[in-house]
């Protein structure tokens, strides 16, 4: 079989950039200014703005707001973090790098988020903090998180990275709790290219975040620095955040798209002819849920085909699919830390078999029929026995 031609090519997620911003981005190249400055400001306003006036302050990644929030929040050595395992890896790695340990616990299997029960059941004298994730955008139950952390006085620091735009009981997330990170990766909802924010509880947080943003430095007067901690090399460009601005008045026009496109998702997959192929759908919110990806669970006990076998036809097919994620801790680095296959049997099972198909605001109906024509055609042409 020959590949579908390029053009022809459809991808699981892909970027929407009006000219306006690339009009935008022009002028702030040939502004004299190109790096942290107005933009940055300004894109930051907005982002405070959206989460209720909260402090909110930009980054270069979703993954150094977490690293920094954890160091805010003083966890280091001797310290555990309670996280998912199936998520993006920098999760649990940003919980190695400030020197604490990550103590996974399992997933629930519809939802695919964090098990609260099972993770007040790993508390221990050292644990100090939780991140919970809102995979694919489906928000974590806020009101056991922040029971369970007002219980046994822990810090949060929300892995909001996929769940821009995602409200919980009306609420928007980010505008209420404690430390809220989201990533403007390329991929997410609304973009930087790279970058991400942290929203924080008060202005002493915040200018402690500018610090660790930039080598620690703190300016004073025309000529004054001193330095009092080792910060990074975290800060945003006013290039990307330009991009950003430019993303923000998209947003709730994106996140009805995404709706709109996982309602006809549901409406062919969720029928009697097609849950017979064993099919595990997501969660069907439509209220709360931001839709960063629409992800299916493959039933490898009844394919003939692994994931990576089902890909593989659905690229000859011309469309593009996506894993998000193997389980974290079978990965050699956790492994060599303690855990082993059989420690969370739903983490593990998710990790195997999801499979991220396309979804992104610039989508049709057409191309969500043609993914679920190609995919049930390679679940059925597949099955044991
Ligand atoms: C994207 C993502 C991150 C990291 O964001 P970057 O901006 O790429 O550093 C962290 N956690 C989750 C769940 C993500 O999806």
């Amino acid at each position: 079989m020959s590949a579908a031609p390029a053009s022809d090519f459809l991808p699981f997620t892909r970027p929407t950039i009006d000219d306006a911003t690339i009009a935008g981005v022009t002028e702030v190249l040939r502004s004299g200014w190109i790096t942290s400055g107005p933009q940055v400001k300004a894109f930051e306003a907005k982002l405070s703005e959206y989460c209720g006036g909260r402090p909110v302050r930009a980054f270069n990644s979703g993954t150094c707001t977490m690293e920094i929030a954890l160091r805010l929040a003083g966890i280091g050595p001797g310290h555990e973090v309670i996280t998912t395992p199936l998520s993006w890896v920098a999760t649990s790695n940003v919980v190695l790098a400030v020197g604490a340990k990550p103590v996974f616990v399992d997933i629930d299997p519809v939802t695919r988020n964090i098990d609260l029960a099972r993770a007040e059941a790993a508390i221990t004298p050292a644990t100090r903090a939780i991140i919970p994730v809102d995979l694919s955008g489906l928000p974590v139950d806020r009101d056991r998180l922040y029971a369970l952390a007002q219980k046994h006085r822990l810090r949060v620091v929300e892995d909001a990275a996929q769940s821009f735009g995602t409200t919980w009981k009306g609420r928007r997330i980010g505008a209420f709790g404690d430390f809220v990170s989201f990533s403007f990766h390329a991929n997410k909802n609304i973009t930087t290219i790279e970058g991400g924010c942290l929203v924080m509880n008060d202005e002493r947080e915040a200018k402690l975040a500018e610090q660790y943003r930039l080598q620690g430095v703190v300016r004073s007067g025309l000529d004054g620095m001193e330095v009092e901690l080792a910060g990074g090399k975290f800060n945003l460009t006013d290039v990307a955040a330009r991009v950003g601005l430019g993303q923000l008045p998209h947003l709730d026009e994106f996140t009805s798209r995404r709706r709109a496109l996982a309602r006809n998702y549901f409406e062919q997959l969720d029928t009697p002819a097609h849950r017979a192929l064993g099919l595990r759908l997501p969660v069907p919110d439509f209220t709360q849920s931001n839709w960063h990806m629409f992800q299916v669970i493959l039933p490898e006990e009844k394919l003939t085909l692994n994931r990576a076998g089902v890909m593989a036809k659905l690229q000859e097919a011309g469309i593009g699919t996506g894993v998000h994620y193997p389980a974290i801790h079978r990965f050699a680095l956790y492994r060599r830390l303690g855990w082993k296959d059989g420690d969370f049997p739903h983490a593990e099972y998710a990790g195997r078999n999801i499979l991220t198909l396309p979804l992104f605001p610039a989508m049709t109906a057409a191309d969500v029929d043609r993914v679920v024509k190609e995919l049930v055609k390679v679940l059925t042409a597949n099955q044991k026995g």
